[in-house]
């Protein structure tokens, strides 16, 4: 898989720290299925705070960030024949993400939301939590221009779209905060484009449609 885009320095640190929420982990740790480099990254991060932290605590150093990084390093880019004992991996989808979906990409029970959008929740918080969700794109769609109040991280599961910052690709992380820009993607792939998106902070809309589809995109 050739990545493109990654996670900052930031994030990596964050997730080293143990400190991103839960959902984001799961983005984090899609990605560091398929990115050698952000993977590489992320156990430095973890070696550096956990020689910090040697002084004071060594007990409690080595706790979840290490033992998800463990996990995303052993998890298997491509998904391995399942097992009977085991839930069974999805086509193409990364095993942080599969263990949380209920079924096969083809066979969640999308909901429709625009014409050419449709979105499965994976959380049950209210969106002004921040939203965890996967978007179904079809080919040519274009979103709504928007940005960002705080961090936003879109997973590529499947397809491509392109915006301000560049195309984006199965495998490619979208690492954003409230510094960047407004950003409008369009999707360019000729099969449907799969994101999986995690927010802490509904996002700003520019135009008076998006402003009434926001309680329905959720993000
Ligand atoms: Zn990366």
């Amino acid at each position: 898989m050739n990545v493109q885009h990654h996670l900052t320095d930031e994030t990596i640190q964050d997730y080293a720290a143990g400190s991103l929420t839960a959902s984001m982990e799961t983005l984090v740790a899609c990605h560091l299925t398929v990115c050698n480099q952000c993977r590489h990254k992320a156990m430095l991060a973890e070696n550096v705070g956990g020689s910090l932290f040697d002084d004071m605590e060594p007990a409690a150093v080595a706790g979840s960030a290490m033992d998800l990084l463990a996990r995303a390093a052993m998890m298997p880019e491509h998904s391995a024949p399942s097992s009977p004992a085991s839930k069974p991996a999805f086509k193409g989808v990364p095993l942080p993400l599969a263990r949380q979906l209920p079924a096969d990409l083809d066979d969640l029970d999308w909901r429709r939301i625009a014409p050419g959008i449709k979105q499965f929740n994976l959380s049950s918080q209210h969106r002004k939590h921040g939203a965890f969700q996967l978007l179904h794109l079809d080919p040519g769609v274009v979103l709504s221009a928007h940005s960002h109040n705080d961090r936003e991280l879109t997973y590529l599961v499947q397809g491509s779209y392109t915006d301000e910052i560049g195309q984006f690709k199965a495998g490619d992380i979208a690492d954003l905060d409230g510094h960047d820009q407004t950003h409008q993607p369009v999707v360019d792939s000729k099969e449907p484009c799969i994101a999986l998106i995690a927010t802490q902070s509904p996002v700003n809309y520019s135009g008076v449609f998006s402003k009434i589809m926001q309680p329905f995109v959720g993000i």
